[in-house]
């Protein structure tokens, strides 16, 4: 019989989740001598997967939904089925804060940048020396060493001028990566546009010719032609208890905190846990963040400049109202801010329209962020204090003037990886220093290849199939 071989996995979240169920899935459909634990240091799976059910409300502390067309996440809820729970966002306007007014995303703009002449021109977002600035594009000739990383405020303040990043741009794409855009690497955030410039030269002609016709958004599920995120109606969370339920429960460690790894001669890894025991196994995966991960690492692994730069905090708000808060209800699904606006706010989610299956009858859900790069400050207030700046700013905003009937704050400290320019090669330097000095032992998760859901869920699957490949 064939010696069996142990993984372990460090971090339950939803990477390490993935990772114990494709380990479980490919290991039982193949026969397969392996086994795995999966460790978590808290009393609970799921990470930064959080929901709330109260009153009829399904409230998302943490990420609410996912991109559609990144398929590893939809594999694995139709592996675990819960298909039928998917449910995809109604689209409707969307909006940007600049100037202090509530402003639509023109009709076109990709991630910001335009697209259709029309909606570009009427849009007062910009001066009119701002629309001048943004047409040089389509003059201007490609970068020199287009090949190579940069942040994505100077590529884009390059193509595009100052005025179109900071009030559509800046605000749309920090809100994925809460970071510092002049600081972000272009390569490992947004690498379509990288592509762009490289084949079309011109972003405003290049992304025109790449828009998707509507009714080929492969973000849709099932019949229904709509908006490019999907979620489950039962909420994130019940994907992360339906995961829990088909692993073995004696595979999964709760309340253990990993605090060293070490290889030993035999070329297996001892374990180390924070109270004084261990385990061992043949391969790792390394499924929490990266601080974490470097802590775990001896010295000649880690790379220093890799995630130099903190995590940012954030923190979410949700807020459950009477439908008649809404006086004058703009018809949309909310709104970014730009930087440059004195608002504690960075971005509003209308729930209720954006997500009508997550708020009953006559009731409005309004979800706010709070923390940026650069201005963390009031995700360490306490909940009272938030709340009083939150809706100060509704009030300005939207003319919200009543308290909500409840609320939910939650923190999210350090939790936004800042991918920074040349991370790319950082990451592989890192790999390169695992497979040299710690063979079988694998990173995965948010802090490498994409902070999306899908991302982590892709990356969990990358280390089993490796994992698989090298114990056979
Ligand atoms: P985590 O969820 O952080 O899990 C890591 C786990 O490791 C944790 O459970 C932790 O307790 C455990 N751990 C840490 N140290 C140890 C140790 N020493 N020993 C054992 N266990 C340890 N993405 C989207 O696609 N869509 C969204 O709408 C979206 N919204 C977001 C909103 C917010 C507020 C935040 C913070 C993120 C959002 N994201 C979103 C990003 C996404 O949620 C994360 O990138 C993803 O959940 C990370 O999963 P993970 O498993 O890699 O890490």
């Amino acid at each position: 019989m064939p010696e069996r071989k142990h993984v372990v996995i460090i971090g339950g979240g939803i990477t390490g989740l993935t990772a114990a169920f494709y380990l479980q899935k490919e290991a039982k459909e193949k026969n397969l001598p392996i086994t795995y634990t999966l460790i978590e240091a808290t009393d609970r799976l799921g990470g930064k997967i959080k929901t709330i059910h109260r009153d009829g409300f399904v409230i998302e502390r943490g990420p609410d939904s996912y991109l559609g067309r990144k398929q590893s996440l939809t594999k694995l809820i139709e592996n675990a089925g819960l298909e039928e729970k998917l449910v995809t966002n109604e689209t409707g306007q969307a909006y940007v804060m600049s100037g202090g007014k509530l402003h639509p995303i023109p009709e076109g703009a990709v991630m910001g940048v335009p697209t259709k002449v029309g909606p570009f021109i009427k849009t007062k977002l910009f001066s009119k020396a701002g629309k001048a600035r943004a047409a040089m594009d389509l003059v201007l000739p490609r970068r020199e060493g287009a090949d190579q990383d940069i942040s994505v405020g100077h590529f884009f303040r390059r193509r595009l001028g100052d005025q179109v990043v900071e009030n559509l741009i800046e605000p749309l794409l920090s809100g994925i990566y809460a970071g510092d855009i002049d600081r972000l690497s272009l390569q490992s955030t947004f690498p379509q546009f990288q592509d762009v410039e490289r084949k079309s030269r011109s972003l405003i002609l290049g992304m025109k010719q790449n828009i998707p016709k509507a009714s080929e958004r492969p973000g849709t599920y099932g019949k229904k032609k709509k908006g490019q995120f999907l979620t489950l109606s039962s909420g994130l969370e019940s994907l992360v208890e339906r995961l829990e339920e088909l692993l073995e429960p004696e595979s999964i460690w709760k309340n253990k905190k990993v605090s060293g790894i070490e290889r030993e001669e035999t070329g297996r890894y001892r374990v180390e846990l924070e109270d004084g025991t261990n385990t061992h196994g043949d391969s790792v995966i390394l499924a929490s963040p990266y601080s974490v991960a470097k802590q775990l690492l001896p010295e000649q692994i880690r790379v220093d400049e890799f995630h130099s730069t903190p995590s940012t905090s954030v923190a979410t708000i949700a807020m459950a109202f009477p439908a008649s808060v809404l006086k004058n209800d703009i018809n949309g699904t909310g709104f970014v801010i730009s930087r440059k606006e004195p608002t504690t706010i960075t971005a509003c989610t209308w729930t209720h329209r954006k997500w009508p299956h997550t708020t009953p009858e006559g009731k409005v859900l309004l979800r706010c962020y709070v923390g940026r790069a650069n201005n963390q400050e009031i995700v360490f207030e306490s909940d009272e204090a938030i709340l009083k700046a939150v809706l100060n700013d509704l009030n300005k905003i939207m003319d919200i003037t009543s308290e909500p009937d409840f609320y939910y704050v939650s923190r999210w400290i350090q939790s936004m990886p800042q991918y920074e320019v040349n991370h790319k090669q950082l990451w592989q330097k890192l790999q390169d220093n695992l497979s040299a000095h710690y063979p079988g032992v694998y990173a995965a998760g948010a802090s490498y290849e994409g902070v999306g859901l899908p991302d982590c869920v892709a990356s969990a699957e990358k280390a089993v199939t490796h994992i698989i490949k090298t114990l056979r």
